[in-house]
């Protein structure tokens, strides 16, 4: 569910027009639903209300601080994975005390200043660096909360590059040897034991790969709960939306390609049946689920033209503000900000490449797929482009990253300035 919605033959973001945005700010331009985000967030507190929780906000799916002090204010945690995450955090009015720290390569500055801020727990991806943190938390004369990121070798995930939940990715120690990792975690006098994790993919549509990895770390919790008294349980995150219509409303072609939604209550209703018994908090890591339908990205076409038998539509955004598609080959919906030429009932549908002026053949951001007749001017909007959209953004090709506007009901600011030339240059010498 999402507040983007067509009107009168334009596209809305909750109360405001989208054209008037794009005239107001120029593109490319990131457009948020602050509506959409918080809905979010209450609808998935909401469903897991029959056990003790806490869902930490996966800040690097979309960390501008006006999306975490959205979130913050709704009483969120967050689930970080550098000490650039935490400064934000902490900026945007975040609690530190509900803050998780994963990642595989924390440094010795990153620990000690999360140790500092007082985080809830550190996530940790291996024995060195247990180790490491117990040596950090005994210089600072204190106790680092500790987890451990368990891969429970389930694969899931909707591509090779977004499956973390096997033995043949970086994360998470094997599930064979755990109780003997925290058997000697227990005896590093800088840590204290807290918790248990788990985070198996992302853009996981399906329940049964949560319910497989949850049913394999059960009798793990119970004998670390027994053992160590911890008292949470990580499922970490991973739950995807739909970027596809078409696929989810099963015009695919083939089954296997349907993007059925898994909706907050049916994944809700799966983690309270496999996890209620366990007598631990249960923890949800939420990214996508929460920001990824909550944005879109606007973009103006340049130039429209022919080569051979195919049609380039030429717009103003690039893979540089939203490389998902150049990435993972993901699909985004990509549709006019305004009913193409008013009259036209039946608009012409014709094969479009939509590619951005980066210099790569990569640069694309869908191929002869059937779009209406756009034409120079036109603008569009690249839907569900509020995870991993401008957090993945960067300035390739020496382009400034686009604004980033929040939408409130009918009001609207700036959240993040349109980045100038001379912020490209920022900090060089020559
Ligand atoms: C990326 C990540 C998440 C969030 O993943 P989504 O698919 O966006 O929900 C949660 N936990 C950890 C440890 C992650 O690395």
């Amino acid at each position: 569910m999402h507040r983007f919605q067509v009107k009168g033959g334009r596209l809305w973001a909750e109360g405001v027009s989208v054209d008037r945005l794009a005239k107001a700010h120029g593109t490319p331009l990131y457009v948020y639903s602050r509506g959409t985000l918080v809905d979010h967030y209450r609808r998935l507190d909401a469903a897991l209300g029959g056990v003790p929780h806490m869902v930490c906000y996966a800040v690097k799916a979309n960390s501008n601080l006006a999306v975490l002090a959205a979130l913050a204010r709704e009483g969120s945690g967050f689930d970080i994975v550098s000490g650039g995450e935490l400064y934000r955090v902490l900026k945007a009015g975040g609690d530190p005390a509900r803050c998780t720290f994963a990642g595989v390569g924390k440094t010795r500055e990153e620990i000690e200043f999360a140790i500092r801020k007082g985080i809830c727990c550190f996530v940790a991806e291996s024995e060195a660096e247990l180790q490491e943190i117990d040596r950090a938390a005994r210089g600072l004369r204190r106790r680092a909360p500790v987890a451990v990121r368990v891969n429970p070798d389930v694969a899931a995930g909707g591509h090779q590059k977004i499956t973390t939940g096997t033995y043949e990715n970086k994360f998470g120690v094997a599930f064979e040897g755990v109780a003997e990792l925290y058997a000697r975690a227990a005896r590093m006098r800088g840590l204290a034991i807290r918790g248990v994790q788990m985070h198996i993919g992302s853009q996981i549509t399906a329940p049964e790969p949560f319910v497989a990895a949850m049913r394999k770390m059960a009798p793990l919790v119970r004998e670390l709960k027994a053992a160590h008294g911890i008292d949470f349980f990580s499922i970490g995150g991973g739950v995807g939306i739909v970027y596809d219509p078409a696929l989810a409303s099963g015009m695919a072609e083939w089954w296997e390609d349907r993007e059925m939604p898994l909706t907050i209550d049916d994944y809700a209703r799966a983690v309270i049946a496999e996890t209620g018994g366990l007598g631990v908090q249960v923890q949800v890591e939420p990214g996508r689920l929460i920001a990824g339908n909550a944005g879109i990205l606007v973009a103006r076409v340049l130039y429209v033209k022919r080569t051979g038998s195919k049609r380039f539509v030429i717009v103003d955004a690039a893979m540089n503000d939203l490389i998902r598609p150049a990435l993972y080959g993901s699909f985004h919906e990509i549709v006019p900000v305004r009913q193409l030429r008013s009259g036209a009932s039946d608009p012409e549908w014709v094969a479009t490449d939509v590619v951005g002026p980066v210099c790569e053949s990569g640069d694309a951001f869908c191929h002869d797929r059937l779009m209406p007749d756009l034409r120079a001017g036109d603008l569009v909007a690249f839907l569900s482009a509020g995870a991993y959209g401008f957090a993945m953004a960067s300035n390739y090709n020496a382009r400034p990253r686009p604004a980033e506007v929040l939408v409130d009901g009918r009001k609207s600011r700036v959240v993040r300035r349109r980045e100038s030339r001379a912020d490209l240059v920022r900090g060089e010498c020559r």
